[in-house]
């Protein structure tokens, strides 16, 4: 039986990561992962790879490219023929990007040593781990320490399941090869907005049905006041308080029934993503055997070096409960190898940033407004607005505000104050979040995908 020091189970941003900080601190290292890509073949990298973060902001560069030649080049002077759009082709380039990537993530597993076991793996207990391969080869593995970073999958919706046709999780969404005329998406969240803006732009006549009467709560909501009004403006029909009853497809469409103030309604729809957020992967994993206690949502309590109820058992990104974002997954990696190896092992969620790739970018960092009046914490509030920033005002992207949220000080101080929260809607939301954070993080967290991460 091989034995290993560390074998993480997942390969997406947090298992990944964790194996080649693992290996650079010396230990032997094996990873298991058993996603196929849309090629057919096994890829490493996990949902953001394969079908989150990086295929999403491909998709999203391309529809902005399209939608600028389109609307946005008159200011700049300069005028463009007719411009058309080839989906299909649009969606091979994110293919392409993809590829890349995940075989980006295998040659760093070969750098750095670390034995890729493809595969499902299943926990025995006693540090030993079940590995069935697709072909159906089944070995046992041993290992000191074990960890969990098996990710998150959409949450599915009853009355609307997927058919992979005409109703697609946010999966599907990225491989749409035709516009849809009316495209109607269930769930005004993170996806919702970033998947809608693609094929808006594009030229979808798109309708977010959500449940809940507040938009995007979890920003400020100053922010997400501005940013509704402004995903109006561009033509996204968001719904607030909508309860989806019920989707029937016929003759290659989809009847959508939802509630909401107006009263019972049916929309029709081409295509309906159903994007009501993400659970995590849990089940199927021998964790009961192993002695890993689940929460009632299936999450994994992990303490402050993610160890699970089960010694020598740890578990990060996703699978835990907290911002399910890419850079988080990462920070948790690179803090339990180093945990694991005797060091420091901290991550601080406070400094954890917030972008949705929308345009303008909305992003956030630290606590809103309404957070701090009801934890009853003093701050003071400085609003910087980008019609003073010569870059936004050169990118046209000068309409927003950078609020942030400072503690009080007394008297004049040279020292920086303590920043409490901040937010950006506009372009280099990435920027404008890393200097407001930088100084208070132990390490300043990046979100993903950013190009200033390099
Ligand atoms: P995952 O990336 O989900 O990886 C888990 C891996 O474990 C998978 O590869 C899975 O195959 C494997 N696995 C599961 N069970 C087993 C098993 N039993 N045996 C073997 N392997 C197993 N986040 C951002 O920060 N920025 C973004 O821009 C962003 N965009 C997104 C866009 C979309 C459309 C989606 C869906 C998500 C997006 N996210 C984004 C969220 C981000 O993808 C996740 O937070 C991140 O992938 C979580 O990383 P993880 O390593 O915990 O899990
Ligand atoms: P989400 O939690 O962001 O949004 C889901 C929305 O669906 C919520 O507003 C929720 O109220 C609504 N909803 C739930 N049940 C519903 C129902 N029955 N009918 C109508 N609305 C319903 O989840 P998501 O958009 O699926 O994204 C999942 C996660 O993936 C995000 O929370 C985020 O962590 C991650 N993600 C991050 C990025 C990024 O960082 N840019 C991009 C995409 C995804």
């Amino acid at each position: 039986m091989d034995r290993y020091d560390l074998l993480v189970i997942g390969a997406g941003p947090g298992g990944y990561v964790a194996a080649i900080r693992a290996a650079q601190l010396g230990m032997r290292v094996a990873c298991v992962e058993r996603w196929i890509g849309k090629d057919g073949k096994p890829a490493l990298g996990g949902t953001c790879l394969n079908v989150g973060c990086i295929p999403s902001k491909a998709l999203l560069e391309s529809s902005e490219q399209y939608h600028r030649a389109r609307h946005g080049l008159g200011a700049h002077g300069i005028t463009v023929g007719e411009v058309s759009i080839d989906p299909a082709a649009m969606v091979a380039r994110k293919d392409r990007i993809v590829a890349q990537f995940t075989g980006g993530i295998k040659g760093l597993f070969t750098k750095n040593g670390i034995a890729w076991l493809q595969g499902t793996a299943r926990l025995l207990g006693d540090g030993q781990v079940q590995v069935t391969a697709t072909d159906g080869a089944v070995q046992t593995v041993a290992a000191q320490h074990i960890l969990i970073a098996t990710g998150s999958r959409p949450t599915p919706l009853s009355v609307a399941p997927v058919d992979g046709e005409h109703i697609v999780d946010s999966a599907g969404a990225l491989d749409f090869t035709a516009v849809p005329a009316r495209l109607g998406i269930i769930g005004a969240g993170v996806i919702g907005l970033e998947l809608g803006s693609v094929w808006s732009r594009l030229g979808s006549q798109v309708t977010l049905l959500e449940a809940l009467p507040e938009f995007l709560p979890a920003a400020d909501r100053a922010i997400a006041a501005i940013a509704r009004k402004e995903f109006t403006a561009q033509g996204l029909d968001i719904r607030l308080g909508a309860k989806v009853t019920g989707a029937q497809v016929a003759a290659g469409q989809v009847a959508v029934d939802f509630e909401d103030a107006a009263g019972a309604q049916q929309a029709q729809f081409d295509r309906l993503i159903v994007a009501v957020g993400r659970q995590p992967v849990t089940d199927d994993l021998g964790l009961d055997a192993a002695g890993v206690s689940r929460d009632e949502r299936g999450f994994i309590p992990v303490d402050g070096r993610f160890q699970t109820s089960a010694a020598g058992v740890y578990a990060i990104g996703d699978v835990v409960r907290g911002p399910m974002l890419a850079h988080r997954a990462s920070e948790d990696g690179i803090a339990v190898a180093e945990g694991i190896a005797g060091q420091h092992c901290h991550v601080d969620y406070g400094t954890i940033p917030w972008i949705i790739y929308t345009w303008p970018e909305i992003a956030w960092v630290g606590r809103t407004e309404q957070a701090l009046k009801a934890e009853g914490v003093p701050y003071v509030t400085g609003v910087f607005p980008f019609q003073a920033n010569g870059r936004a005002r050169a990118m046209e992207a000068a309409q927003a505000a950078c609020p942030c949220r400072n503690r009080p000080r007394a008297g004049r101080t040279h020292h920086r104050p303590t920043r409490l929260g901040a937010d950006c809607r506009g372009g280099g939301g990435d920027g404008v979040l890393r200097q407001c954070r930088g100084h208070r993080a132990h390490r300043a967290c990046p979100p993903d995908p950013v190009g200033s991460a390099a």
